[in-house]
C-alpha cells in the first residue's frame, strides 16, 4: 500500500485531503507544521509527500530541501497559494516533483498523485515494459536507476525523482527526437486533453543541463530541437 504524508497546517484542507485519499485506499499520515513533517518523513518514509509552501515552524522550502536530500527517492507535491508564481518555479528548483495552486480541483490533484504513485510501482518493478537499463553512462556522469544514485567525475549529484525519471526516459530513446508533450504524459502523467504549458518541460530541462553539461549555452548531451523538444544525445562516454 502506497504511504503519503500530507503537510498542511490549514485544518479544512488537511482533513480534505484526507478523506479524500483515505477513499482512494492510501495510507494517510499528516504533520501541521514544518518540523513535525521532516520527523515524520524520517520515521516513515513515505512514498509522496503531499507539502503545503507556507508552514510554521520550518517552510515547505525547508522540508523540500530536506527531503530531496535525505531521501531522494520520495516523491514532492507542493501545494502553494493562487499568484505564487514565484515560487511556483522555486519548487521545481528545489527539488519538488510537481505542484498544484490552490484552490486545486480534487480531479487535478488526485491524477497528479496517481501518476506519481504509478511511478512508485513501476520504478519498483523488476523489468518495466519501457525498457532501458538500469544504468547509464555519458561523459563524466553515471547513473544508477535501481539505487537512485548519481556521480558526476565520481561525485555524488543530487537529482530529483522527476530528474531521474526524465534521465531514465531520455535513456530509452537516446537520439530520438522528444516532444514537450511526450515528456509530459511520460513524466508529468498529463493526458493529451489535459497538458499544461510546456515551460513545465522547459524549467525542468535547464534544472537538469546546470547538473550534467559543461556548458549550459552550449549543451552537448541534452540538445534542443527548436520547436519540437528535445533530443538526448550525448557523445559516446569512456
Ligand atoms: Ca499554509
Amino acid at each position: 500500500m502506497h504511504k503519503i504524508l500530507i503537510v498542511e497546517d490549514e485544518e479544512a484542507i488537511r482533513l480534505g485531503l484526507v478523506d479524500l485519499l483515505e477513499i482512494e485506499g492510501y495510507q494517510i499520515d499528516v504533520a501541521v507544521d514544518g518540523e513535525e513533517a521532516m520527523e515524520k518523513v524520517r520515521q516513515g518514509q513515505p512514498h509522496l509527500v503531499i507539502l503545503d509552501l507556507m508552514l510554521p515552524k520550518a517552510s515547505g522550502y525547508d522540508v523540500c530541501r530536506f527531503i530531496r536530500k535525505s531521501f531522494p527517492h520520495t516523491f514532492i507535491l507542493m501545494l502553494t497559494a493562487k499568484n505564487e508564481e514565484i515560487n511556483k518555479i522555486q519548487g521545481l528548483e528545489i527539488g519538488a516533483d510537481d505542484y498544484v495552486t490552490k484552490p486545486f480541483s480534487v480531479f487535478e490533484l488526485m491524477a497528479r498523485v496517481k501518476s506519481m504513485l504509478r511511478r512508485v510501482t513501476q520504478d519498483a518493478s523488476p523489468a518495466p515494459a519501457t525498457g532501458g537499463a538500469d544504468v547509464l553512462g555519458f561523459a563524466d556522469v553515471h547513473i544508477d536507476f535501481r539505487k537512485y544514485e548519481a556521480t558526476r567525475a565520481g561525485k555524488l549529484m543530487e537529482l530529483s525523482a522527476k530528474e531521474f525519471q526524465i534521465l531514465k526516459y531520455f535513456s530509452a530513446r537516446r537520439g530520438e527526437v522528444v516532444t514537450r508533450e511526450d515528456l509530459l504524459q511520460a513524466i508529468w502523467g498529463y493526458s493529451p486533453e489535459n497538458m499544461p504549458t510546456t515551460r513545465t518541460v522547459d524549467n525542468q530541462i535547464v534544472k537538469l543541463r546546470q547538473k550534467i553539461e559543461v556548458d549550459t549555452e552550449n549543451p552537448v548531451h541534452i540538445k534542443s530541437v527548436r520547436g519540437v523538444g528535445y533530443k538526448f544525445d550525448p557523445p559516446e562516454g569512456k
